[in-house]
């Protein structure tokens, strides 16, 4: 536990103010939890920080090389898979404060924000000008872009993830770095707009990296068009390998804003009311009457007269893989409608199930419906078992995307235990590893934050290696993020 005695407090209350450094344990507690550490062995760190500008979350990294103190970068904590876990103690750095949008920019279509700019304050101001971010949430709007980012998270069934310009952080040593031409002396004032200035796009570098080069402390994102038309086509698939056939074609049109796709556990979840959730029967008739999986394709376009073209594009790419397009009615149309309109409500009802974990599978389509297979019958081999609000054993709810192209579709099962039985918790804990384990042996490229840790092994010695000596490089002291991606480092 940390003292007001310590040099780190005494010195942090210099810089930031009493009011925002505590070493209490009921402040710390909350920005050192999320909903899967409930499953997991919990960390808590010594101090909460809470910088107010860049220049606060730069004297705290220089205050924090000085007394070696570890730092935990903490904007939202809407994770859900352990990423904020102070696992060396030391002070978690809360972002909320610099929560500024410094521009939005309409002939660029960019926005510049502070970490703690939420992606519902973000959709807010840029949808008064006409543009909106993609993911359009990445999550629940409580969290943020910057977040998300730092977190390697995206899609949520957009189709660019070629969206941060530039950015600026304090590296772990206390400079200043910035990214794409911001990089140029100067420029971060005149023209920090273009991506790939000077060797290689080092955004990328700060993408998944859980703060361990640095703290992102402003960001230049990309906004896009909020057109005349915004239509979600909801179109109906009766297993695995049609879902996935109608997404591969209608991905290859190049005409949606987003797609995105849920097995029927999913939707029903999404869907329900609340009163409808709590009623078991009710949610049963609810999901017999959703179809085995249901992909979402937004059009945005300038004129019913496009829009019209883009329709009968849809249609003829899902028809060949058993698609139908389908309207629903009632409450459920209205939930669905709002499912990636940037809405927190279906984040909520997202969250209403037992807490869980998202656990991925990232292929190419033909190797997905496979993919699935392999995952029920891990949790098969271990008597897994969970249930909807219809009181029925459910297999595991799906979200399935595509990651920008068809290089690759991501998958997301929602692995869910009950924090108040153990051998709910114990299970989880041994399907985890195995789940980590048997999905790279498929072919699986993991990028699920939070779990880097026990991956290093399977990756190549030179990549590995070319990371570390980076963070050895500017981290001289190992203070930013230690343990968080690299056990020792
Ligand atoms: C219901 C629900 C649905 C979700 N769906 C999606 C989804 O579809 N796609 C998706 O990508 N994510 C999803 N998420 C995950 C998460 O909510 C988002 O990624 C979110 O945007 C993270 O923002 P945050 O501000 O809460 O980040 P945090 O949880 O605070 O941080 C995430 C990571 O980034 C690091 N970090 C935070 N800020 C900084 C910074 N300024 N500099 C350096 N490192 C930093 C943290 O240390 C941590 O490792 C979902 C979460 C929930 C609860």
């Amino acid at each position: 536990m940390g003292s007001p005695q310590d040099e780190f407090f005494k010195e942090a209350v210099k810089i930031v103010g009493e009011k925002y450094v505590s070493a209490d344990r009921e402040d710390i507690i909350p920005y050192c939890r999320d909903e899967v550490s409930q499953a997991l062995k919990a960390y808590d760190s010594d101090y909460v920080v809470v910088p107010g500008t860049g220049e606060e979350v730069q004297e705290i990294v220089k205050l924090a090389n000085k007394t070696k103190t570890p730092l935990y970068p903490y904007s939202y904590g809407t994770n859900l898979s352990g990423a904020t876990s102070p696992r060396k103690g030391g002070a978690v750095v809360v972002l909320r404060r610099l929560n500024r949008i410094h521009k939005i920019d309409q002939e660029t279509r960019t926005a510049t924000i502070e970490p703690g700019v939420t992606w519902s304050k973000l959709i807010f101001e840029a949808k008064k000008v006409g543009l909106e971010p993609l993911p359009l949430g990445g999550g629940p709007h409580t969290g943020g872009p910057v977040g998300n980012f730092n977190l390697g998270g995206g899609s949520t069934g957009s189709m660019d993830m070629n969206d941060v310009v530039s950015l600026e952080a304090v590296l772990p040593n206390g400079e200043i770095f910035r990214t794409g031409s911001a990089a140029f002396q100067g420029m971060e004032e005149t023209n920090p707009y273009f991506r790939i200035a000077w060797g290689p796009n080092m955004n990328e570098l700060f993408r998944g990296s859980m703060g361990i080069f640095g703290i992102v402390t402003k960001m230049i994102r990309r906004l896009v068009p909020v057109r005349a038309i915004e239509e979600p086509i909801q179109i109906a698939f009766p297993d695995i390998e049609s879902v996935v056939g109608g997404m591969k074609d209608v991905t290859q049109l190049g005409i949606c804003k987003q797609i995105v796709a849920t097995n029927k556990y999913q939707t029903a979840a999404i869907a329900a009311t609340s009163d409808v959730f709590h009623n078991q029967e009710e949610f049963a008739k609810l999901e017999d009457s959703l179809p085995e999986f249901l992909m979402m394709a937004k059009i945005s376009c300038h004129n019913e007269k496009q829009a019209e073209v883009y329709r009968e594009l849809i249609n003829d790419a899902i028809t060949k893989n058993n698609g139908k397009i389908i309207t629903f009615e009632g409450y459920v149309k209205e939930s669905l409608d709002m499912l990636w309109g940037g809405s927190s409500v279906v984040a909520i009802h997202y969250l209403r199930h037992e807490p869980h974990l998202m656990a991925f599978v990232y292929v190419p389509p033909h190797m997905i419906p496979g993919a699935m297979r392999l995952a029920h019958s891990l949790l098969d081999k271990l008597d897994y078992k969970m249930t909807s609000s219809s009181g029925r054993t459910i297999p595991p709810r799906i979200w399935l995307a595509p990651w920008e192209r068809t290089e690759c579709f991501m998958m997301e099962y929602d692995i869910e235990f009950k924090p108040e039985d153990q051998e709910s918790i114990d299970k989880f804990r041994q399907f985890m590893p195995m789940y980590f384990q048997e999905t790279m042996k498929y072919g699986s490229a993991q990028a699920s934050a939070g779990f880097f840790r026990q991956m290093e092994p399977g990756l190549l010695p030179s990549y590995s290696k070319l990371l570390r000596d980076i963070k050895k490089s500017i981290d001289p002291n190992g203070i930013m993020a230690p343990s968080q991606v690299f056990k020792d480092l």
